[in-house]
């Protein structure tokens, strides 16, 4: 039986348990980590384990918690939108001697092997 790595309340399912994702989501939730069946119906893999060599993801609404959790120096970024202030996209942190960065909804984030972030913007993309 294969088993997969669950934190208490997520939707996601790690497929090892040296996930990155996981990692960080472990010590969100005080340690908690269940052994589940893989391919629950209940359950679908985080944005790492579904594709492990990936380094890159384009950031949306959908999977802007999982890039937030899985980027060590990020938090979500706020602006005025519609007469609201709404969150626009992922904050990330000074790290290695990189500036701080803004990544907005449709912006590419690209991890690198140093384990440092850095974003290409919508507009900058080669298509
Ligand atoms: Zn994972």
């Amino acid at each position: 039986m294969t088993t997969a790595f669950v934190v208490r309340g997520s939707s996601r399912y790690h497929a090892d348990a040296a996930c990155q994702a996981l990692d960080s989501a472990r010590l969100n939730t005080g340690g908690t980590v269940l052994q589940i069946t893989a391919n629950s119906s209940t359950h679908t893999p985080c944005l790492v384990c579904v594709e492990v060599d990936r380094t890159e993801w384009t950031l949306t609404p959908a999977n802007l918690a999982e890039l937030w959790e899985l980027i060590g120096p990020s938090k979500p970024h706020y602006a005025a939108m519609n007469g609201r202030t709404e969150v626009d996209g992922l904050t990330i942190w000074a790290h290695n001697g990189m500036p701080r960065t803004v990544a907005r909804f449709g912006d590419t984030i690209t991890r690198h092997t140093d384990g440092t972030w850095t974003v290409q913007a919508a507009t900058e993309v080669r298509s």
